[in-house]
């Protein structure tokens, strides 16, 4: 067989990647300069678009490794019984393809997916070689997506998290009979397997980050899926519901349909052709709406601190005058809207003094001030454990005390603490007192691009945090 230069590869190898959905589209079929009519075009692949955490739109190289596949899923153009032609990169080759269009700003990021040969640990073990270079050798900062391959071994996908921003695993088919009939060889267990692992590995990568200063990143654009829908038979609800419990259950940031695409020739697939009408069985119009909390008032925050013990009926004017007067809270008619300071302070004090703020100890707090008023306990030996702390702190009942925790304290990035982490990759960030809050997508190595003023408190809002 011939060999194929880089550019016959790149012409196979993105072709076969446009019909992957965990992206923006890589264009239409209307209209195409190529052939010198006119400039611009939206037909041909290679280059697809995503979204980072500041909301910029980035291009990615969109392209397999490989269109070598020993798997023969009925719905894909890259089944090993297909007639096309095949291509497959070298590690090297993808590592210069990207680099060198990164530095010629075709690019911004890469989206990598593969075809299976020889064996699922063969193929991933590159697609981890390819972006461990990308990152270790040659600095590469960009956007990084890589779907998994099915069968993969934990600890390369593992390996895989520690480079990659987003990682996937396509779950295929809306349903287990669907997956039996059109892709025999793979089976769900083996695609939530790594779905779950990829989970846990970004809440405790979450959890050390919390604890530890440098932690290496695992997959912090979080996970994703794709699933093809009108290859099988299962109805909208079926659909709907299997994405709500792949989003419950395994933290997904995204799961991508993909119109089934009639690509090959087989009797298990439904028989389509061009300009068929799309009909339903059964359609149903339901309203759905939803109220948000109701937001505390003078009187109902007093009740709830009487409930909790917390506060004196002495003491509960003076704290609304402290949190109004320290700018937490605004009032908006009888409704005390808290302000993004107070958000801010919050957590600042929840992360680095969780101890004191609980609601409980706050209860047991004032109890044991009015002990010392009543003179049933010793002020100064009272301050002394609440300053100093017990023993050893970590046992049932003993505090670590004040002291202890201002002096771990370490160094606090004022930047973090006034963000919050709304889902989808949106960050919205406070900007000091009456400064509103701004809201924007990050990538790594990406400035953030944000919404300031009224688009920020309206995507706060939107997050129920203002
Ligand atoms: S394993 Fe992937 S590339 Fe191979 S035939 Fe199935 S869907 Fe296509």
């Amino acid at each position: 067989m011939a060999q194929l230069d880089t550019r016959e590869k790149l012409a196979i190898l993105a072709d076969a990647a446009k019909y992957d959905a965990s992206c923006a589209s890589s264009g239409t079929s209307k209209r195409d300069s190529r052939g010198g009519k006119g400039v611009g075009s939206t037909e041909g692949m290679g280059i697809c678009h995503s979204y980072t955490e500041d909301g910029r739109c980035v291009s990615l190289l969109k392209i397999l490794l490989t269109n070598h596949c020993i798997f023969d899923c009925a719905y894909c153009v890259s089944r090993r019984s297909n007639d096309v032609k095949r291509a497959a990169f070298t590690v090297d080759e993808v590592v210069d393809l990207t680099i060198n269009f990164y530095r010629r700003n075709y690019i911004e990021g890469l989206f990598l997916s593969s075809g299976i040969f020889s064996s699922p640990d063969y193929t991933m073990e590159r697609l981890v070689r390819i972006v461990k270079k990308l990152r270790t050798e040659h600095k590469f900062n960009g956007y990084i997506h890589v779907k998994t391959i099915p069968g993969a071994s934990e600890e390369l996908i593992a390996e895989a998290g520690l480079y990659a921003d987003r990682l996937s695993v396509n779950i295929e088919l809306p349903s287990e009979l669907a997956l039996q009939t059109l892709a025999p060889e793979k089976n769900y267990a083996e695609i939530l397997t790594p779905m779950g692992q990829i989970r846990d590995g970004i809440i405790q990568n979450k959890e050390e980050k919390a604890l530890f200063k440098k932690v290496p990143a695992f997959a912090t654009a979080g996970q994703s899926t794709q699933l093809i829908v009108g290859a099988s038979g299962e109805t909208d609800l079926q659909i709907i519901k299997l994405s709500d419990s792949l989003y419950q259950g395994y933290g997904l940031k995204r799961v991508y349909y993909s119109g089934y695409i009639p690509v090959t020739d087989d009797a298990r697939l439904p028989q389509l052709a061009q300009g068929d009408p799309v009909t339903a069985n059964d359609l149903t119009a339901d309203g759905h709406q939803t109220s948000p909390p109701p937001r505390f008032t003078e009187a109902s925050l007093i009740k709830a601190l009487e409930e909790r013990g917390i506060g004196r009926p002495s003491t509960y004017a003076a704290t609304i005058s402290v949190i109004q007067d320290r700018g937490y809270v605004s009032n908006r008619g009888q409704a005390l809207v808290p302000s993004w300071l107070a958000f801010a302070v919050t957590r600042l004090l929840e992360e680095n003094f969780h101890w004191l703020v609980d609601y409980d100890f706050t209860a047991s707090m004032e109890e044991d001030l009015d002990a010392i008023a009543a003179g049933d306990k010793n002020r100064v030996e009272w301050l002394t454990r609440f300053y100093f702390g017990d023993a050893d702190g970590a046992g049932a009942g003993e505090i670590e005390g004040l002291s202890h925790a201002v002096e771990n304290l370490g160094e606090i990035d004022a930047r973090e603490v006034n963000s919050i982490d709304i889902g989808d990759g949106i960050t919205v960030r406070g900007r000091g007192r009456g400064g509103g809050p701004q809201a924007g997508r990050r990538s790594r190595g990406a400035r953030p691009r944000r919404a300031h003023g009224r688009q920020g408190a309206r995507a706060a809002r939107y997050a129920g945090r203002g």
